[in-house]
């Protein structure tokens, strides 16, 4: 095996086999990048996610942004159970209304379940990334199914934003990948 070779071969874009030598395997450079993008797991970029309880007002949701620097916040009833999904804009329309913010309860203008777009730890980030575009939102809750007082629900474990998928491509952008491979 010829060692300057050692990452063509291993990459996939040159073959080696006995008495035939090496032989190019007609592998894209560019189908590199797309595994290196598909191999990131939504479970090791994934951000601690920022929950009220369907208690909560739109006052205090509204603290809640501010004070944890995020645009959603993920409404959960007891066991960490994902009821709904609030974002900056909903809030904002609220507020515009000049209603009583202190009284309203944050689930009177939360997106509810089942109408929820959410992703698990194990699926790729480029999957999530593709669910942000095709419904046209800034988050996702990392959700696992769990058996809760005689009910199904989702409990959510995590977020993922386009600041998520932005780190990611930075990521794959300084070809740290093949560093961490090689090492
Ligand atoms: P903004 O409203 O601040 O632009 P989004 O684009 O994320 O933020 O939200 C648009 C609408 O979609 C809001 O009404 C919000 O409640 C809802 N929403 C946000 N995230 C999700 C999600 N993961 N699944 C379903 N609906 C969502």
């Amino acid at each position: 095996m010829r060692s300057d070779f050692a990452f063509l071969t291993k990459s996939g874009f040159l073959g080696a086999r006995p008495r035939v030598g090496y032989y190019f395997t007609g592998k894209k450079i560019y189908s590199h990048i797309v595994e290196a993008i598909r191999k990131l797991k939504v479970k090791d970029w994934q951000a601690v996610p920022v929950v009220v309880g369907e208690e909560a007002t739109v006052y205090d949701a509204i603290v809640n942004l501010f004070l944890n620097d995020v645009g959603t916040l993920y409404i959960v009833s007891e066991g960490g159970i994902l009821e709904g999904v609030v974002s900056r804009k909903d809030l904002l329309k609220i507020v515009l209304g000049q209603a009583d913010i202190q009284k309203i309860p944050i689930n009177i203008i939360m997106t509810r379940m089942p109408n929820i777009v959410t992703i698990s730890p194990e699926e790729s980030l480029w999957s999530a990334a593709k669910k942000l575009v095709e419904h046209e939102v800034d988050s996702l809750p990392v959700v696992k199914p769990v058996f809760h007082k005689g009910r199904e629900g989702l409990e959510v474990i995590g977020r993922v934003t386009k600041t998520t998928i932005t780190s990611a491509f930075v990521h794959v952008g300084q070809n740290k990948y093949e560093q961490e491979e090689k090492e």
